[in-house]
């Protein structure tokens, strides 16, 4: 499920995305640890369109979802 949500630096679109084998994790934004891809997690990502392409594909995130909550 895709959502928007406007904060002071733009517009952003998040996505939950279910916890997934590809074996990778990220670093989250909010506390700089590890998200694991095999738990349930936020990718979020800034609303930039420019010629009509979405460019805001480079500032892609991937949150804790209590992180995002209490960060964003
Ligand atoms: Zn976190």
């Amino acid at each position: 499920m895709r959502t928007s949500r406007s904060l002071p630096d733009g517009t952003w679109s998040v996505q939950t995305v279910k916890g997934n084998d590809s074996g990778r994790s990220y670093i989250c934004p909010g506390c700089g640890r590890d998200v694991n891809a095999a738990s349930s997690h936020i990718v979020a990502w800034r609303q930039e369109a420019r010629h009509g392409i979405e460019i805001g594909v480079e500032s892609r995130r991937h949150w804790h979802s209590r992180c995002f909550d209490r960060f964003r």
